[in-house]
């Protein structure tokens, strides 16, 4: 006989870091939440080596740009709150990051960044900088034939453990919701509010929350028709090395350095358009740690500790900000789209309640309980997702703001 189908308020697809986030999230404001995974939370991308959490460029400032900074302002309390409910560590630690300056190009971009900083980062956190350091890195960590012009540090960077975050937030969900490891899901009804697995059960849920990484885009391209975005394979190592955790990021042109509170340095990563098997390390493609070992001698004669393979989602950028005009090809549609997500509606911003942009990567950003309008919802952005209820009304709408959404339309049971 089949079992009954499960109701919540809230079902999350995939347990990685914005699963998790929102999870937490949702079970706080009192929602009955159930978050699915096909094997362990914490198996997919988010359970990587690197965690750098690195702000966007100060200059050229936009909307995008202050959501990220006030997430990574942000994030240091919210990380507290983690470990303190849980008493596990994230190994969080506000490092900074350092660049080389080996071209003029990027020299001379260097003041428009420094202007930017002093508008867009000091004027809400007075102690950050960003500046160009003359001469050799005082720490003797980045090689200093490798910055003929300098290098850049800025003091907003931060790094993280990946694996203990993880640990730590599902510990905390496990505790607050239900959470079904192990579980493929198949299919998602948004009309009809219900999740259906492979193992052929269903969850009900007023809302539906898609954070399958990656392996969210089948389901969004059936729910949308649209081709949002596809996966791209990452591989990084990490190296026995016993460094000072103090040590700032180290970046370079899509290569990483990251010292962590265990004194192990996490280097990064490929970037593979084409794989077969997402996490199958091949340590053949070692380029980017033959070019670690050029920014930071030290690591050189360092043991590999482990070699780590994943795929987090990509999406090619964004045109422009202007619509797309009628009778557009799939990838302005697309393009379109994805600006409505972002876009606010107007009634959003008089939501009462408190504001939450502090989750890692762009997790979860906005609570709202608002008490008079009986309204509340989750809203997450740049490859977040979308849940939104209305607790008292009869209709269920999603909330504007994501790249990636899913909500369920349906009205609460
Ligand atoms: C090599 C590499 C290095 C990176 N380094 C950094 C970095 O330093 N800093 C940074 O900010 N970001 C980094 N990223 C990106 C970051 O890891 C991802 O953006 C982030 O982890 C994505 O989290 P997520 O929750 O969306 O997805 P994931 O962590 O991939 O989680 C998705 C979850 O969904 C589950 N799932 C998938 N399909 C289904 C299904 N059908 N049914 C049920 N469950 C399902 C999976 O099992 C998984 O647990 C890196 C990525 C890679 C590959």
């Amino acid at each position: 006989m089949k079992s009954q189908t499960a109701k919540y308020d809230v079902a999350i697809v995939g347990g990685g870091i914005f699963g998790l986030w929102i999870a937490r999230q949702c079970s706080a404001a009192g929602l009955t939440t159930c978050l699915v995974d096909k094997s362990d939370p914490g198996g997919g991308a988010s359970g990587g080596l690197l965690g750098a959490l690195m702000p966007h460029m100060p200059d050229r400032w936009d909307e995008k740009k202050q959501f990220q900074f006030e997430a990574l302002c942000t994030l240091p309390h919210r990380i507290a709150e983690l470990e303190a409910e849980t008493g596990l560590s994230a190994g969080y630690r506000r490092t900074g990051r350092i660049m080389p300056v080996r071209t003029e190009q990027f020299r001379k971009q260097i003041p428009e960044r420094q202007d930017g900083a002093e508008q867009s980062w000091k004027e809400s956190s007075p102690g950050l900088r960003y500046d160009l350091v003359e001469g050799p890195d005082p720490n003797g960590w980045l090689a200093q034939e490798e910055a003929p012009l300098g290098f850049t540090f800025e003091n907003l960077s931060a790094r993280i453990n990946p694996r203990a975050t993880m640990a730590a937030l599902s510990a905390s969900v496990r505790a607050r919701c239900t959470v079904r490891s192990g579980t493929r899901v198949a299919s998602v009804d948004g009309q009809n509010g219900l999740v259906k697995t492979a193992d052929d059960d269903q969850i009900s849920a007023g809302s539906i929350v898609l954070a399958a990484g990656y392996e969210s885009f089948p389901f969004l391209k059936e729910l949308t028709g649209l081709a949002i975005g596809a996966g791209v394979k990452g591989q990084s190592v990490v190296l026995r090395t016993r460094a000072d955790p103090d040590l700032p990021i180290v970046y370079d042109d899509g290569t990483y350095v990251i010292v962590h509170d265990d004194g192990r340095t996490a280097v990064g990563s490929t970037s593979e358009p084409a794989w077969s098997d997402p996490s199958r390390p091949d340590p053949e493609n070692d380029r980017f740690l033959r070019r670690a070992y050029d920014l930071v001698p030290q690591i050189r004669t360092a043991p590999i500790v482990e070699w780590w393979a994943g795929s987090a989602a990509a999406m090619p950028a964004a045109r422009s900000r202007a619509r797309a005009p009628a009778g557009a090809s799939a990838r302005d549609r697309r393009d379109r789209w994805l600006q409505d997500q972002f876009r606010h509606r107007p009634q959003d911003r008089g939501c009462r309640g408190f504001h939450d942009p502090g989750a890692p990567s762009s997790a979860a950003r906005h609570f709202h309980r608002g008490s008079s309008s009986g309204q509340g919802s989750v809203q997450t952005r740049e490859f977040g997702v979308i849940a939104a209820k209305r607790f008292s009304g009869p209709t269920v709408r999603p909330r504007r703001g994501s790249t990636i959404a899913a909500c369920s339309r349906r009205a609460r049971n």
